[in-house]
């Protein structure tokens, strides 16, 4: 990135979210997210991310790692409904057995 004089926060801000509407350049893509989010960056592109989420509070990368987030949810809740539900399987079948059935 090119040095270039302090803006203040007012310019900052402006710049922040017209970049963002009309162009959304400075947009990681959603993997860079995921990556961010599971703590695999490092370095510059760490920084990159952490600043264009908590400093720039980009409302597009927020919602796409909500949307992450919510999936991952789903995902663990899935494999561990499906765990449950095996645990459950083979209880019945101990006791089944355990009762001479
Ligand atoms: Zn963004």
């Amino acid at each position: 990135m090119a040095h270039r004089d302090e803006p203040t926060e007012d310019d900052l801000a402006f710049t922040v979210a017209t970049v963002w509407r009309e162009e959304r350049v400075s947009c990681p893509h959603p993997n860079i997210l995921q990556a961010f989010d599971a703590g695999a960056l490092t370095g510059g592109a760490e920084e990159f991310v952490r600043f264009h989420l908590e400093e720039s509070g980009c409302p597009y990368c927020s919602a796409v790692l909500e949307d992450l987030r919510s999936q991952q949810r789903d995902a663990d809740r899935a494999h561990l409904s499906g765990l449950e539900d095996r645990l459950l399987r083979s209880t019945i079948s101990e006791l089944r057995r355990a009762s001479g059935a």
